[in-house]
């Protein structure tokens, strides 16, 4: 199962679920409601993936690292929170292939940028374990390099339409260079093979520059794949 406690920029937490096994991605959110997500149970709990350094994606770093077994990520993420740990935090770069519990999983590189328009090191996690099957994350990345198949389970970034982006005021622009939109998605998705996957959730959506029921119908008109928006409480299994 895979459980949304909460997607966009005021924060971000997923919980991926298989039997008694459970892995956190991201921590962007109150801690309190974390626990709150997990029943008040840390059982289970292998690890924490992080993929990047902006707050909405890890605030919760310092509560993840007091409580976890195990917190991964990009060096910007584990330097931000001075937070070394030859035990608990695992440095991760593009391409790393490695294991918690019965989870495989590998790290891909994203494209996003800071506030400056410096880039931000991202990664995306791709997560297979036999009895769910394979799931894609990438969130905060303006396109993808690399081409995806056999994905059982897609979460993705569909953050704005370029529709709703017309007369930008200069600092607006960085939304270009930092998240995907409707139309990269879609592009996106033409060059995948899809033949297995089961749903496609969209995350990280703009509360301004986002149509919930739109990139839903318009991604599912496409695919012809069950499409759900990332909100708090929603349930994959
Ligand atoms: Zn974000
Ligand atoms: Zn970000």
């Amino acid at each position: 199962m895979i459980k949304v406690l909460d997607s966009g920029s005021r924060g971000n937490c997923y919980i991926i679920q298989v039997g008694e096994e459970k892995i956190l991605l991201e921590c962007g959110i109150d801690w309190r409601n974390i626990l709150k997500g997990l029943d008040y149970s840390i059982k289970g709990v292998k690890g924490c993936l992080i993929s990047h350094k902006h707050s909405d994606h890890c605030k919760s770093f310092k509560r993840a690292f007091e409580s976890l077994p195990k917190i991964y990520g990009p060096v910007e993420v584990i330097e931000k929170y001075n937070c070394h740990s030859l035990h608990k935090t695992k440095i991760i770069e593009n391409k790393d292939k490695f294991k918690l519990g019965n989870f495989n999983i590998m790290a891909f590189n994203c494209q996003h940028t800071n506030s400056d328009g410096s880039d931000c090191q991202n990664l995306g996690y791709l997560i297979q374990h036999p009895q769910i099957g394979k799931i894609l994350f990438a969130t905060d990345t303006y396109y993808l390099k690399y081409k995806f198949k056999d994905v059982d389970h897609i979460l993705i970034e569909c953050n704005y339409s370029e529709k709703y982006m017309q007369d930008l005021e200069p600092y607006q622009m960085r939304t270009f260079k930092s998240h995907m939109s409707l139309e990269t998605l879609k592009e996106t998705l033409k060059t995948w093979d899809l033949a297995k996957t089961k749903d496609i959730t969209l995350i990280h959506l703009s509360a301004n520059n986002g149509n919930p029921k739109e990139f839903k119908e318009e991604i599912e008109a496409l695919t012809g794949i069950p499409t759900y928006i990332a909100v708090p409480g929603l349930e994959i299994s």
